[in-house]
């Protein structure tokens, strides 16, 4: 069974998580995607710097 979204080297800052995997192409993808309830913060980066640092910088709206 293929698992297209298997990430690697997943990190946690704050509520967010950041995880890096191979697309379709080969490529690196780095995405940060927040772990809150009601929040659906999740989004994709082409550098793992930009992914982290959208981490850092996320706030959540719901509390
Ligand atoms: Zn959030």
């Amino acid at each position: 069974m293929a698992r297209p979204n298997h990430f690697r080297d997943v990190i946690r800052i704050g509520p967010v998580r950041v995880g890096s995997r191979s697309d379709v192409r080969g490529r690196q993808k780095h995405t940060a995607a927040c772990t809150a309830p009601r929040c659906g913060f999740s989004a994709d980066y082409d550098s793992r710097a930009a992914a982290e640092l959208a981490a850092r910088t996320h706030t959540c709206t719901t509390n």
